[in-house]
């Protein structure tokens, strides 16, 4: 026997039923479309701290920065807005105009930092 997807109730009627009624349709859908949503609006807040913070650390140009430096202000690499590929195959990582690539050279995990240029967008 199946259950209401929403309220777990038995279902009763026809096959492949997924809610007891228009109600608990509605209310699942409700409830779904919140769940979406804070996913949404947690991106949304991960991207303006990221940026924010390379904003903050971005000098003039390129410059270093400590990795963990950055993760320990709030900083999380996993979420970016888009990315820029040079020709030698380095990966930048941007938050809007501000952009990080990993530096695993000399010991400590850095980051470079750099700021998006228009020509980035054609390639
Ligand atoms: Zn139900």
């Amino acid at each position: 026997m199946e259950n209401c997807a929403y309220c777990n109730s038995p279902l009763t009627g026809r096959k492949g039923k997924r809610f007891c009624d228009q109600y608990c349709k509605s209310a699942h859908q409700y409830a779904n479309r919140k769940v979406k949503e804070a996913f949404y609006y947690k991106v949304d807040r991960q991207l303006k701290i990221n940026r924010k913070i390379l904003k903050k650390y971005h000098h003039s140009g390129i410059s270093k920065i400590r990795k963990e430096e950055l993760l320990e202000a709030g900083f999380n690499p996993h979420f970016f807005t888009h990315y820029y590929k040079t020709m030698h195959g380095n990966l930048y990582l941007f938050c809007y105009e501000y952009g990080f690539m990993d530096l695993q050279k000399d010991g400590e995990p850095k980051y470079l930092m750099v700021n998006w240029q228009d020509y980035m967008a054609k390639t």
